[in-house]
């Protein structure tokens, strides 16, 4: 089965200065898959490549059957409709309340009315624990609850890609655990496909398909969680172990 994300010999570098090298990754649809690696090893680039934020410097990104590293914005928007992104940064609109916040890519990508708008976004607010805060400005909030504002947002429009970067870094263990189970269910229910970054090794393993793992720029190990636990790579074995959480 082709990929519903499929990265080909994919370099990028900023100002000339190479941060990911030949990366080859086909993603299934309905497949969780989950990169780690440490700081710097280039996992948000990667996911800003998948989503379209950045062009890559060489090689080809295929979302959907689509070329998008050479799309244009009309063919990107179109993509966007189907793709939602969790920030490692949250990323929310400050200037807006919470309600509209999630009510964003409802009013650029879809037609609903306001009250179904109102509707989607209460419902949303509610799957993230955060019922009844529409009307709170982003600035009155914690971190932890930016990142659950930011998630909501994300599966506002019923995205059938997500990609999350490091979604529960910061949030507590009740909380990042209720995250695991939205990205396992929206699979289960929805086919969704997830590309999560994350460094809470634990919830890798309960939520992974398959395992990358990304140093200095390069896949030095993919596979599923058994394979990952058992991987004789050095770099592999250190990083799980000294990530556990
Ligand atoms: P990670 O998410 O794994 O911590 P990043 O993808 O954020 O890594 O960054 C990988 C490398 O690329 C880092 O050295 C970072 O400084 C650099 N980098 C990321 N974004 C930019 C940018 N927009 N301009 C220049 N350098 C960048
Ligand atoms: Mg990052």
């Amino acid at each position: 089965m082709a990929g519903v994300i499929k990265l080909v010999n994919v370099n990028m570098s900023f100002r000339g200065r190479p941060v990911l090298h030949d990366i080859n990754l086909e993603i299934a649809k309905g497949e969780i898959m989950v990169i780690i690696g440490p700081s710097g090893s280039g996992k948000s680039t990667l996911l800003r490549l998948i989503i379209g934020l950045l062009k890559p410097t060489g090689g080809e990104i295929w979302v959907k059957g689509q070329e998008i590293s050479r799309a244009g914005e009309e063919e990107m928007n179109k993509l966007r409709r189907h793709m939602g992104m969790v920030f490692q940064y949250s990323a929310l609109f400050d200037s807006m309340t919470v309600g509209e916040n999630v009510a964003f890519g409802l009013r650029q990508h879809t037609d609903l009315s306001e009250e179904e708008i109102t509707r989607v976004v209460r419902r949303r607010l509610r799957m993230v624990g955060l019922a009844g805060q529409e009307n709170v400005m982003p600035s009155e909030l914690s971190g932890g609850m930016k990142k659950r504002v930011s998630l909501a947002r994300a599966m506002a429009i019923n995205p059938e890609i997500v990609l999350y970067d490091e979604p529960t870094a910061g949030l507590d263990p009740i909380m990042s655990g209720t995250i695991d189970r939205m990205i396992t269910s929206a699979r289960r229910l929805f086919g969704v496909t997830s590309v999560v970054v994350t460094h809470h090794m634990s919830s890798a393993f309960n939520i992974a398909d398959r395992i990358a793992m990304i140093y200095g720029g390069r896949i030095v190990e993919i596979g599923t969680v058994d394979e990952i636990r058992q991987s004789e790579n050095p770099i592999v074995q250190q990083f799980i172990h000294g990530y556990k959480s």
